[in-house]
């Protein structure tokens, strides 16, 4: 068991087919108590429920501070401390650079960068209290080489952001003994793409990735599993590419 009595908060991660509710999955299967924070519409309480017992779902929205303290409290006040954070949700837009409005600007940008921001501020008085902690924060491989599959610029600035934010707090937060770190994901196989391509546009671009698949939501859960344990005790200001190859640099 890598996470036996970890307590671990997944962000975004209700919807059953998206990346946190497979890593909230793995992560309890590696002995983790998990909290699934999310939007009051997605049901994050019944994604809890689908973990088994001794999880728990909280609503909130991470682009409000308030929200972001008030589930931090309600952690603490049933576990008692928290070790993981994985920043995982995000959304995105498919705009071209002058289609771009302010209300786009910062609907994007406020969930992947501003979220990011505040459910860290929201853990760390903890983390740093208990010495000890990781934050595994989602960028994208579109921040790497500007532009992904489908996401505007603005998601690429905004996922570009989160790499900063992380490579900053990892310095800031090292000598408390909280590491955080970055995934960069290339494409995966989940709702934010659902409807958006075409099978034959996915078979194109699997042709073009060294391992010749899209990725799968188990894949980036295998990846944050690593980071979250103690298996990368000496990693932090990483950015962890979980792209199949597509972008080898
Ligand atoms: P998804 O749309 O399936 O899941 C996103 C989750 O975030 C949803 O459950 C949604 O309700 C939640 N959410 C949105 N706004 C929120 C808010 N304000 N407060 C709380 N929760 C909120 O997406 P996914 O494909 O699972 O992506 C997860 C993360 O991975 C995102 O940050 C995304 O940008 C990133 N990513 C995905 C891919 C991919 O190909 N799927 C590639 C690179 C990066």
């Amino acid at each position: 068991m890598l996470l036996k009595e970890r307590v671990a908060i997944v962000t975004g991660g209700a919807g059953v087919n998206g990346l946190g509710f497979a890593t909230a999955r793995m992560l309890a299967e590696h002995g983790a108590r998990v909290v699934i924070l999310d939007l009051p519409g997605a049901n994050p309480a019944g994604a809890a429920a689908e973990l088994g017992a001794g999880h728990l779902g909280l609503a909130a929205d991470i682009t409000d501070k308030v929200q972001c303290d008030a589930a931090a409290r309600a952690v603490l006040e049933r576990y008692g401390r928290i070790d993981i954070l994985f920043n995982n949700a995000g959304i995105t837009q498919p705009r071209k650079t002058l289609d771009i409005s302010a209300a786009d600007y910062d609907a994007v940008l406020d969930v992947s960068l501003r979220g990011t921001l505040l459910m860290s501020q929201a853990v760390l008085p903890a983390m740093q209290q208990q010495q000890s902690g990781s934050i595994v924060n989602t960028s994208s491989v579109s921040a790497q080489r500007g532009g992904g599959i489908l996401g505007g610029p603005h998601y690429s600035a905004a996922k570009a952001g989160v790499l900063g934010l992380t490579r900053a707090m990892a310095r800031e937060f090292g000598p408390d003994g909280i590491r955080v770190n970055a995934i960069t994901p290339g494409l995966i196989a989940t709702d934010i793409i659902k409807g958006k391509l075409t099978e034959e546009r996915k078979g194109e671009i699997a042709s073009d990735i060294p391992l010749a698949r899209l990725g799968r939501a188990s894949d980036i859960a295998g990846a944050v599993v690593f980071l979250a344990s103690d298996l990368s005790a000496y990693c932090t200001g990483i950015t962890l590419d979980v792209n199949g190859g597509m972008l080898i640099h």
